[in-house]
């Protein structure tokens, strides 16, 4: 892997290529995009190529800075991301997490990276701002690289803005956020920006065959994952999805055709008191499917993304009422933003099934 194998981006790779090559590489640059663009692969083959070897303007993939920097062992990488909550300890133990949690979300299940706590404590962006202060010793640069970095906290931010104020010499700061309007204006205004755009169908499939994966599984991961809001490593995970899946299946079927004990029968079987990431694991399939229904409304077949499903989403097209589809999509959507304001998830799961009964046709 190096800047080149990442799928897709060509007007960022160029980008970082022209910084590169001319050594002119921002102090802080900020990789945006929504989910499944490539954003953390992007920034740790960046974090590769700053640090590498062999000269040239992308990584090698072979040298002993690219080997540490990929198992994320290199003394030169800093990593900030939202510890699993309770996970408290010393410096040293705070690092040995952060690396562990780092190394799920890049190299482990995607299931596995949403785990994490939903904040960047105040601590681990004191350690961060530390360990970047120090010259660096074996590498050129000093990388700190920032996942999920709208999750830092106000008071947080502040000093993380401090040090790109004035950045110690030889340190780069990547930032990747799939939400940087949740940045405080002052950390926005120091990055240099790298939004990525979402992969296409055909760009999701290729990606998911060279990391080999292939056969029906792979067209509906990839036609899910450029929809929108769901990974297509998750799909391919396989079981866990599978059950989610079934469930959602379950409860559009019947909330359109259904009775209300179907509705108990669901919420039991998601273990009586979903959480909040339960929830959304939810709602993103839900919207993936309502997403498929309007479709098939509209006739535009061949950009369903659950193509296994077509007899099913032909049969409760035909039970729905056009006009009201849209309604469910709109409080689905609502619902999605509230779940980041803490509202009750079993509340917001009731009124998606009341506004799918409303659409019942009459
Ligand atoms: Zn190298």
């Amino acid at each position: 892997m190096a800047i080149a194998s990442v799928t897709g981006q060509e007007r960022a790779k160029a980008q970082i290529d022209a910084w590169l090559t001319t050594d002119r590489l921002p102090h802080a640059i900020l990789i945006t995009g929504p989910l499944g663009t490539g954003k953390r692969q992007l920034a740790l083959e960046l974090a590769k190529a700053i640090n590498c070897q062999t000269p040239g303007s992308d990584a090698c993939d072979q040298c002993g800075s690219c080997r540490k920097t990929d198992s994320l062992n290199h003394p030169n990488l800093h990593l900030l991301l939202p510890l699993p909550t309770g996970s408290r300890g010393s410096d040293a133990e705070t690092m040995a997490t952060l690396r562990e949690t780092a190394l799920d979300q890049f190299h482990g299940q995607a299931a596995a990276a949403t785990r994490t706590g939903t904040n960047i404590s105040k601590d681990s962006i004191r350690l961060l701002q530390k360990e970047m202060s120090f010259a660096p010793t074996e590498a050129p640069h000093r990388v700190g690289l920032i996942l999920q970095a709208e999750a830092m906290l106000p008071a947080g931010s502040n000093s993380l803005l401090k040090i790109l104020e004035e950045p110690p010499g030889q340190s780069i700061f990547l930032l990747v956020s799939d939400a940087p309007d949740q940045l405080l204006p002052t950390i926005l205004s120091r990055c240099q920006r790298l939004p990525l755009r979402p992969l296409t169908v055909s760009e999701h499939r290729a990606r998911l065959e060279a990391s080999g994966t292939d056969g029906e599984r792979a067209d509906l991961a990839a036609r899910l994952a450029a929809s929108g809001r769901i990974r297509a490593e998750d799909v391919i995970g396989g079981e866990t999805f599978d059950e989610l899946r079934e469930l959602v299946r379950r409860f559009i079927s019947a909330g359109i055709q259904g009775t209300d004990q179907d509705y108990w029968q669901i919420l039991e079987d998601l273990g009586g008191r979903p959480d909040r990431q339960q929830i959304e694991g939810f709602l993103q399939l839900c919207s993936a499917y309502l997403r498929d229904l309007f479709l098939v409304q509209q006739q535009q077949l061949a950009a369903v993304a659950n193509v296994d499903e077509m007899e099913a989403l032909q049969g409760w097209a035909q039970a729905l009422q056009p006009a009201r589809v849209e309604l469910v999509a709109q409080v689905l959507d609502q619902a999605y933003d509230s779940l980041s304001r803490n509202v009750n998830p079993q509340l917001l799961l009731a009124d998606l099934w009341y506004q799918l009964q409303r659409a019942r046709a009459a």
